[in-house]
């Protein structure tokens, strides 16, 4: 039978961290995926450009039923350690707003130079390698897999969240932690486009393609993003954020003139006479602004209007209240929420504590990040965590 010290499911971002962290331990490790080639995800990321991490990053940066759980590893295994890697490698990269840090090239660069890592690290990859069980023996475990039996001490789960299946996304981790009487938070598509009823989509429909800064709040959470109309709701940084918040049923609010006095302005301009589709042009796209003043009957010019009513215009300006019918679902959503529960897990070592051996790491955890680069610093930090100790 096939052996090795630690095996891991799961050739994506988490995965190959944790393998070369392992590796260069002594640890004879092998990678095992069904997917063609390693660290899809990485490839398609950030546009292209894979937004790597951020310049800060707390465990406020990050969703979880226990917000502290990401506090170890994050600190074991930083955003700084992964810079100075990406510098070690000569990979170019550039800070962009809200501190995210890209690529300048090509996210491959990042995959490659994992794969640089795991090479060096001494670790075996084994693509196109189906799972089919896993049981723990004798103070171990066996996997049958589609190339025979493996025997490892450590075993490690970082198969991922369920987004994007296309990239072979697979609620894989999820069955094996319930195999193994793990509780799971269950999961749901986040970082995703909100879809709309279909008479807004008629109204606003025409505006696709139409983007706008704005800050969306739905309860307790805002942020202040560029907001992107689809042909059937909304996307963009902004609402990809506020996805992870909102649930069926609930409003979001949209500020388009977030830090402006505007009912002042707007009182300003009832008295001046001048035209609001003029006036609006300033801060919102000149087609977004006509729909927008022609769908809630709003006229031109403000001077027949009393003073209540402009106040009225503008706290619909400054809190435009939308009601999502759904999410756009996990075939467009960059992370699920959700996972395995971090109270079954180490959060030093990233190791079931009722299952010796057994490791989950990565976006299979309950531990979600926001936008911004967070999610990969996650699949860093815990791979490493878990590559310290499997
Ligand atoms: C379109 C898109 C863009 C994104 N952009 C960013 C970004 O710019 N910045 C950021 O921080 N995050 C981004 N993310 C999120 C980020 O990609 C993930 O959070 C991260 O890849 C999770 O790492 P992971 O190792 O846990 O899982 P993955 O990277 O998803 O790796 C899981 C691996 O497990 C394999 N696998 C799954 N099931 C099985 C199975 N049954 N048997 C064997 N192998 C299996 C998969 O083939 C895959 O290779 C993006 C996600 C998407 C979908």
């Amino acid at each position: 039978m096939n052996q090795c010290d630690v095996a891991i499911i799961g050739a994506g971002a988490a995965g190959l961290m944790c393998a070369a962290t392992a590796g260069y331990r002594g640890r004879r490790v092998r990678v095992l995926d069904h997917a063609p080639k390693p660290a899809a995800k990485i490839r398609i990321s950030g546009g292209g450009k894979c937004n790597f991490t951020n310049i800060a990053v707390s465990a406020e940066n990050y969703y979880s039923a226990n917000p502290h759980f990401p506090v170890s590893a994050l600190k074991r295994y930083t955003n700084e350690d992964f810079i100075a890697l990406v510098e070690r490698h000569g990979i170019e990269y550039d800070r962009r707003d809200h501190g995210r840090l890209y690529c300048r090239h090509h996210a491959s660069d990042i995959t490659r130079m994992l794969l640089t890592e795991c090479d060096w690290a001494g670790v075996t990859l084994q693509m196109n390698a189906a799972v089919q069980g896993i049981e723990a023996v004798g103070g171990g475990f066996v996997l049958q897999t589609s190339a025979g039996p493996l025997q490892c001490e450590s075993l490690v789960i970082a198969t991922g969240g369920l987004a994007y299946p296309k990239l072979r996304a697979s609620d894989f981790g999820l069955r094996i932690a319930r195999q193994f009487d793990l509780p799971v938070v269950p999961p749901r598509p986040a970082l995703v486009p909100l879809e709309m009823d279909a008479r807004w989509q008629k109204r606003y429909g025409v505006l696709s393609g139409v983007s706008f800064d704005a800050c969306v709040s739905c309860r307790e959470a805002s942020f202040c993003e560029p907001v992107l109309i689809t042909p059937k709701g909304l996307s963009g940084p902004a609402i990809l954020q506020i996805s992870a918040m909102w649930r069926e049923g609930e409003p979001i609010t949209l500020n388009l003139f977030a830090g402006e006095a505007l009912e002042a302005a707007l009182l300003e301009l009832k008295r001046s006479g001048r035209s609001l589709h003029a006036w609006l042009k300033r801060g919102l796209p000149r087609r977004f602004a006509q729909v927008w003043i022609a769908h809630l009957q709003w006229p031109d010019r403000l001077d027949a209007l009393t003073d209540a009513a402009v106040r009225q215009l503008a706290s619909q300006l400054q809190a435009w209240t939308l009601y999502p019918q759904r999410t756009a679902g996990y075939g467009k959503a960059e992370v699920s929420l959700g996972g395995v529960d971090t109270a079954a897990l180490s959060s030093k070592t990233m190791m079931a504590q009722a299952v010796p051996g057994l490791f989950f790491i990565g976006e299979v955890v309950d531990v979600t990040g926001q936008l911004g680069g967070y999610n990969f610093q996650w699949a860093w930090s815990s791979g490493y965590a878990a590559g310290t100790f499997a």
